[in-house]
């Protein structure tokens, strides 16, 4: 049943093309995971076209297909203002997600000290703030405010705060129960275990319920492609963000652009065990140009040449790194998936993709859906092996 997932351990995959729930469930099953089948952000229903009562139409036929009567999630993703709530309400999501990233005052981190002070001295609740976050005695694992510190995480997050609040206010007029997160992933600069915990513990004060959380870690999570930095900070820090939220116990740490990040998963268990939650989306479309590149590589050619026409334009609202000069000199097919630059130029490109093409990818997909869903099962479940403790 479509329910709110609660603390419960959870696992979203998006599908942008709505076909590919079979494979979710069959990877998913069995496993200490929630899935949320349907997820999607109001950036991928602009780009696919489709409405969050079609996204969550496809979900659910495939649910009550394969007769799955397990709790199951629907999230609506990266909400950016109070209007964009409403169609995903109406078609029952139950879980919503929101960004405040543009009221992230990214400068903090580098501000000169005069500039900081004077940024911070400007909110109204400043001296109010200060007293509560200065002079806490208690050594704490994620470290302790001093003046600078506190100014920064003020001026960078109090704003987005305010913002989640007001998200959250709407919504609880609207609806009785749901999951909440608050996601500041897309920000530029990355959110520290002490800043981690200024944010929970102000929309803890200010009335917000959330069920999860998403900071901005250090090093780069890309598209589609596995962490790119150092893993031994990522350790330290991803150990301390643990902290911070066992130490409220109120929700789930969220792990966006979660897909492929095999490297990462063995921590991310060690640390966060069952207060997890982990997003995916692009890596199912990408398993469905696998499929293609096997079985019709001509449709296939002719989507990955549009990718290179569009990486440029299509890749700016999203982290990713890969180069159209380093794409590799042939096209050995389907390991060319395997290449970096080739998945991120494909999964950033999908929009594009799938206005020009959609209809005929979709046919050669449900042609050969047993190789699809396989793809899909095999794919996650390597996932999953890793994610449990
Ligand atoms: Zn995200």
């Amino acid at each position: 049943m479509l329910v709110s997932l609660s603390l419960t351990p959870s696992f979203g995959f998006g599908d942008r093309l709505g076909l590919a729930t079979p494979g979710h469930i069959a990877a998913v099953q069995g496993t200490k995971f929630a899935p949320i089948f349907a997820q999607q952000s109001v950036r991928e229903n602009a780009r696919t076209g489709r409405t969050p009562q079609q996204v969550m139409d496809d979900a659910k036929r495939a649910v009550d297909a394969a007769k799955w009567d397990s709790p199951w999630g629907a999230d609506a993703d990266h909400l950016k203002t109070v209007d964009d709530i409403h169609p995903f309400v109406e078609a029952g999501y139950t879980f919503f997600t929101v960004d405040p990233g543009e009221h992230v005052d990214n400068s903090a981190d580098t501000d000169a000290l005069d500039v900081l002070k004077r940024k911070a001295a400007s909110f109204i609740n400043w001296d109010y703030l200060s007293m509560l976050y200065l002079d806490q005695n208690s050594e704490q694992i994620w470290g302790n405010f001093d003046a600078v510190s506190l100014q920064r995480a003020v001026v960078k997050y109090d704003h987005a705060v305010w913002h989640a609040v007001s998200m959250f206010k709407r919504l609880s007029e609207l609806m009785d129960i749901f999951d909440f997160e608050v996601s500041v992933d897309e920000t530029d600069s990355p959110t520290t275990p002490l800043e981690h915990y200024f944010i929970a513990s102000e929309l803890t004060r200010l009335g917000v319920k959330f069920t999860s959380l998403a900071p901005r870690f250090i090093g780069r999570f890309e598209k589609g492609v596995d962490y790119i930095g150092d893993l031994d900070a990522l350790d330290v820090e991803l150990e301390k963000h643990a902290a911070v939220t066992k130490h409220f116990g109120t929700y789930k740490l969220s792990l966006h652009s979660g897909s492929d990040k095999f490297s990462v998963y063995p921590l991310v268990a060690k640390h966060w065990g069952e207060l997890i939650h982990v997003k995916t989306a692009g890596t199912s479309y990408l398993e469905a140009l696998r499929v293609l590149a096997s079985h019709e590589p001509d449709l296939f050619l002719k989507i990955y040449a549009l990718g290179r026409e569009c990486y440029e334009v299509d890749k700016k609202t999203y982290h990713v790194s890969a180069e159209l000069s380093k794409l590799p000199k042939t096209n050995d097919l389907p390991s060319l998936l395997n290449d970096f630059h080739a998945r991120e130029v494909l999964h950033v490109t999908f929009g594009s993709a799938i206005g020009k093409f959609g209809v005929e990818l979709k046919s050669v997909l449900v042609k050969h859906e047993t190789a699809y869903y396989e793809g899909l099962r095999t794919h996650f479940e390597k996932h999953l092996r890793l994610l449990k403790d």
